[in-house]
């Protein structure tokens, strides 16, 4: 018996469920990629993604994914052979300096701890120790999404400030932006990447990058950079080389679309409501965890982000709770990934077009999992959820009068 029928949930960490709205701008046909209205459509683009980011420096808009981006960012502004550090937090951390190992740059990983973001004093006094200023370069991940840490990249920030350190900060906002509070100028991020496919709510396909002042005069003279990701090519005037190559139209329909549904909501509103959602998230995972079988994977509450909650299954095999939510229940969860969570947690995704029903509905949905597979855990978990947001939403009374 399954009772799957209706709107199957993508409660997966990327790519997210796209709205509606967005779907409808992308089916239109074709257009001349030298038609001006095309041109007005990526300069506004560009122009609301430095909101977005936070910023007023350049941005940029790749035919790519996130690891388009990724590149993008090391090639843009590194020369082959200078020291970067990457801020071990989970996979994604990771997997970013591997990129940079492969691209030719020295790396060297400032090791992290398990279910931890990245330490602040560690990173200053890994600094400290530089006194020759070898590292020229420090990657960080704001919302890493295999662990479901979120790291403090303020705190960061003034981690190299107190070091009186000069290297480049470069963080991964994939998995955050438009999910939690990112301001890369007032935190004086030099490079910002993103992805069209998490809290853009855009299809894959899209990659986006921020760069200010400090990374643009290191670029000058970076020698990795190459054609396509090039920033000065697509800084010119002609709009078919800010692509590099044709516009990705249907896409960029569909990124103003969201853009606009950004806007709409504000995005210290689209924080809000998923704090709210990760809120009730947290406290069905809280509950179930009572029953010894489950447990999260950030140890420390506060580090547990916004946009995933990734749920380690000490007890039980995940595999067979993706399954049943899936094929029985019409939810589809995040597997574990990486060395430590793949086959050993699964992962619950609050991230881009989310609401109240799509979580409860997600957290219920594993509940009955729980019960149907006989899984040992505290019970009342999506009460607990439901209870979270009721109390979050409750509006203050009036005095009686
Ligand atoms: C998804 C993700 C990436 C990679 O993005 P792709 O589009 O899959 O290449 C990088 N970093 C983080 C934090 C992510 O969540």
């Amino acid at each position: 018996m399954t009772v799957s029928r209706g709107r199957e949930f993508l409660s997966i960490p990327g790519p997210t469920t796209v709205p509606d709205r967005v779907l409808a701008a992308m089916h239109r046909p074709a257009v001349d990629i030298y038609a001006d209205d095309l041109f007005d459509v990526t300069l506004s683009c560009l122009a609301d993604l430095k909101t977005v980011f936070g910023t007023g420096g350049r941005t940029y808009i790749y035919a790519a994914n996130g690891h388009g981006a990724w590149e993008a960012a090391l090639a843009n502004c590194l020369s082959r052979g200078d020291r970067v550090l990457v801020l071990e937090s989970g996979m994604f951390a990771s997997a970013w300096g591997e990129m940079a190992g492969v691209l030719g740059l020295d790396v060297e990983v400032l090791p992290g701890r398990p279910g931890r973001a990245v330490d602040a004093e560690a990173l200053a006094a890994r600094l400290e120790a530089d006194r020759a200023g070898e590292i020229e370069a420090v990657m960080a991940v704001q919302i890493d999404t295999a662990s479901g840490v979120v790291n403090d990249i303020p705190a960061l920030r003034r981690a190299i400030d107190d070091a009186g350190h000069d290297a480049l900060y470069l963080v991964d906002a994939v998995a955050s932006l438009a999910c939690m509070p990112f301001e890369m100028d007032a935190w004086k991020v030099d490079v910002a990447v993103a992805g069209s496919q998490k809290g853009l709510m855009t299809p894959p396909g899209l990659g986006f990058l921020a760069a200010g002042d400090k990374a643009r005069a290191r670029h000058e003279s970076a020698d990795l950079v190459t054609r396509y990701w090039d920033w000065t090519s697509r800084d010119g005037p002609e709009h078919y080389m800010k692509y590099c190559g044709t516009c990705p139209e249907h896409l960029v329909f569909g990124l103003r679309e969201a853009l606009d549904m950004i806007a709409e909501e504000g995005l210290d509103n689209a924080a809000r409501r998923h704090a709210l959602l990760a809120g009730a998230t947290r406290a069905a995972v809280a509950r179930w965890s009572e029953g010894g079988a489950l447990a999260f994977n950030a140890v420390d509450p506060s580090e547990r982000s916004n946009s995933v909650t990734t749920v380690r299954t000490p007890g039980f095999d995940p595999a067979a709770l993706l399954a049943f939510c899936k094929e029985r229940c019409g939810v589809v969860l995040g597997v574990g990934i990486g060395p430590e969570l793949s086959g050993g947690a699964f992962r619950i995704a609050h991230m881009g077009h989310v609401n109240a029903p799509m979580t409860l509905g997600t957290l219920g949905v594993i509940e009955s999992a729980l019960i149907a597979l006989g899984i040992a855990h505290g019970a009342g978990g999506a009460q607990a959820a439901a209870e979270s947001l009721g109390a979050a939403l409750a509006e203050p009374r009036e005095a009686a009068a």
